[in-house]
């Protein structure tokens, strides 16, 4: 088990990972990384703390994940990284969310506004029927515009029954209208979303040599890539 780690070349930031309340949805196909989550709020924040306190700051960057969204820590976490934001000065901090949130981003922002908030959201694919249908991530996405509200979008890539128009789709318009994205190559995980192999030989070869140079996209072939992970 892995909490905090420092990212040291695209995108240099501290990266944690907290431990929070159970996702608000939780039922995502393919996540299995909701079993961190807790109901026992003294454990999670008491947990959060000690990780908290490992930030330096000296990438005055902080990316903060948890298994859930923003919205699922406790409070007394929430001041914590408020606190710990502002003494080591940070200027940007980093916070996943489910898009059902879209109407409440402000409040984050207006808690920690001392940090430009960035907002990082699980897209998955842009294909409506194969996100609710397959993936079983209940959001339609129609109207596009409302996702400026996010800094950064999350793909996953090379599922059964993705194809590779469908993928290459993804990643033009995951860049078309965020600043930045996090592709994640799937990898088997005991749920009933598998890999599909020859989907990873052709992004393997095909796509990433080209795609991992540019600088506001993040490939994870491994989930542990990050160097945070609980399994
Ligand atoms: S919203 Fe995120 S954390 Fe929740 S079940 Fe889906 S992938 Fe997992």
């Amino acid at each position: 088990m892995e909490r905090y780690n420092k990212i040291t070349d695209k995108n240099q930031r501290e990266i944690l990972l907290l431990k929070s309340f159970a996702c608000s949805y939780g039922k995502c196909a393919f996540c299995n990384y909701i079993l961190d989550n807790s109901y026992n709020e003294n454990e999670i924040n008491q947990i959060n703390i000690d990780l908290l306190d490992k930030v330096t700051g000296v990438f005055g960057c902080l990316e903060i994940i948890n298994s859930a969204s923003v919205f699922e820590l406790p409070l007394k976490t929430l001041e914590y990284i408020r606190k710990i934001a502002n003494e080591k000065k940070m200027k940007t901090l980093y916070f996943e969310v489910y898009y059902s949130y879209l109407k409440r981003l402000d409040e984050i922002i207006k808690f920690f506004s001392a940090q430009e908030v960035r907002f990082k959201v699980g897209i998955e694919t842009f294909d409506n029927n194969y996100r609710t249908q397959i993936l079983k991530k209940n959001f339609i996405l129609n109207d596009y515009t409302q996702l400026s509200n996010f800094y950064s979008c999350c793909l996953l890539i090379c599922t059964k029954g993705q194809t590779r128009e469908q993928i290459s789709n993804d990643i033009e318009t995951a860049l078309k209208y965020f600043k930045e994205i996090t592709i994640n190559v799937f990898i088997n995980n005991d749920t009933e979303i598998t890999r599909d192999e020859e989907l990873v030989k052709w992004f393997l070869t095909e796509k990433y040599p080209l795609l991992i140079k540019q600088k506001n996209i993040e490939i994870l072939i491994d989930n542990k890539d990050l160097g945070v992970y609980v399994q």
